[in-house]
């Protein structure tokens, strides 16, 4: 790797014949690193963040709501007049009920995949007609609950459209229902994120002998099935790739409402999976870039005559969160030097167990909190966990660590510090919003407490230390 801090080397252009992102990109990035760099300062400063507190997620508010800004801008510009959207953040990629309200706030929706999901969702305020319920393993009960609030159910396969069959019978309905297909288009680079592959677990495979038959029949066969839904991937699919998916789901529609004679189907869900730029502070591709391809590629998505829903997660959040941890101690190993620090696979979970496919930037700052700007030297930042491969980055050419300075992991706002991970019963660190204060200064707000050490005994079955050992114990004699 030429640039081991630019890993991806991916910083997605734009493909030549499409409109290129709006230049200000650039300065977008560049104001980001600036209110990141003020915000690790400020952590340090007021406390949030030193040696009793030494590692932090920070999430910039600024730049969350400037991301569902600029979704909701991309839509409205490429969709007909008064054509119902529901932007359904993928709660998935940042499960943090103060965030479910600040998106909520900026007028987005939710997207859940387990009970879990949908409480978070609730809990935020989130109105069951502004929530669509996606998961591959719905229950019964899941399914009768999401049913009698009226969210939205898209049905992931035959089995569960019987389900569907039996409570439409029995219970009353206020939910729009669908059914997920998978176009089978393809994986992109990243096998785990790939949702439209020929054997991927989501939804009905189109492709398969006489599954699309089957699916337009249980329309023809059920007027209360309105809407059609693909997620055809996360990280790692090209943009040319989740267009195909969409148009192959809208050509669908287009064929079911022809076979029943009216358009039955009137809402299309197109999923989420903008892929994010790990490489630098850009937001590349952006929301408009997408709805432009989609414009050009699958007009008739936009002529009014669909309602939409989109289900984004990773591209609303990702590069507005940071991981700041500190470097415990500075040592070196065989030659190399290695900065063990306070964040590692608890938090960065993917990035530990398969680096290649999840690389992530580094930034250096002093003990102070300021950027380091000293010559690059080649090092591994490595994490807390007892185990070798625990590393953020291994062989990476960054400003030297000391002992007492900061690595932030960086772009770590989806699928990093809200997916703890409970190995050596790290504790779940602490996640602070910023914004500016209004005075030149940066103010935080706590969207997750730390957790104690209480409620990791008591996780880990504290309250019943005695459990095993009364179990089928040996007669004493
Ligand atoms: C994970 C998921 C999403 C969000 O994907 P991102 O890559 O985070 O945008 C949307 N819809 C469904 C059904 C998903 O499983």
């Amino acid at each position: 790797m030429s640039d081991p801090n630019d890993p991806h080397g991916q910083s997605d252009r734009p493909s030549p014949g499409l409109h290129p992102d709006p230049s200000g990109a650039a300065a977008d990035g560049a104001a980001r690193t600036r209110r990141r760099d003020l915000a690790v300062r400020a952590a340090v400063e007021q406390g949030l963040l030193g040696p009793s507190a030494p590692v932090v997620g920070l999430l910039d508010v600024a730049g969350v709501r400037a991301s569902a800004a600029a979704l909701r801008a991309a839509l409205d510009e490429v969709t007909a007049p008064g054509t119902p959207v529901l932007h359904a953040f993928a709660v998935k990629a940042c499960p943090l009920v103060p965030v479910l309200r600040l998106l909520r706030e900026e007028g987005l929706g939710a997207e859940v995949a387990s009970p879990g999901e949908l409480a978070l969702a609730r809990a935020a305020g989130l109105a069951p007609a502004r929530t669509v319920l996606d998961s591959p393993a719905k229950t019964p009960a899941e399914l009768r609950e999401a049913l009698a609030l009226g969210i939205a159910v898209n049905a992931d396969n035959p089995q569960e459209l019987d389900r569907l069959d039996a409570l439409m019978r029995s219970a009353a309905c206020r939910s729009p229902l669908g059914i997920r297909v998978n176009p089978q288009i393809g994986g992109g680079s990243i096998g785990s994120t790939s949702t439209a592959t020929a054997t991927s677990k989501f939804g009905v495979a189109l492709r398969d002998e006489g599954a699309r038959a089957w699916v337009v029949e249980a329309y023809a066969q059920r007027p209360w099935l309105t809407r059609l839904h693909a997620h055809t991937g996360s990280q790692g699919i090209p943009l040319e790739l989740m267009v195909r998916g969409v148009a192959e789901t809208y050509a669908l529609a287009e064929e079911i409402n022809r076979r029943i004679g009216r358009p039955q189907i009137d809402t299309l869900d197109i999923g989420g999976g903008l892929p994010v730029n790990f490489g630098s502070d850009e937001t590349a591709p952006t929301y408009a870039r997408y709805a432009r391809l989609l414009a050009r590629e699958v007009p008739g998505l936009f002529s009014g005559r669909y309602g939409l829903i989109t289900e984004f997660g990773r591209s609303l959040l990702a590069k507005h969160g940071t991981v700041v941890a500190r470097v415990e101690y500075a040592k070196s190993a065989g030659g190399r030097p290695i900065a063990v620090t306070h964040a590692g696979v608890q938090v960065a979970t993917r990035t530990v167990y398969a680096p290649d496919a999840w690389p992530l930037r580094i930034a250096a700052y002093d003990a102070a909190g300021r950027p380091r700007t000293d010559p690059p030297v080649v090092q591994d930042v490595a994490g807390p966990a007892c185990f070798s491969g625990d590393l953020l980055a291994e062989g990476r050419a960054l400003p030297p660590l000391a002992q007492g300075d900061y690595a932030a992991a960086l772009d770590t706002g989806a699928y990093y510090f809200a997916h703890h991970y409970g190995y050596n019963s790290l504790a779940r660190p602490g996640v602070y919003g910023f914004a500016p204060d209004g005075d030149g200064g940066t103010a935080f707000a706590t969207v997750r407490a730390p957790q104690s050490l209480a409620e990791i005994v008591a996780e880990s079955g504290g309250a019943h230390a005695g459990a095993l050992t009364t179990l089928g114990a040996p007669e004493r004699r």
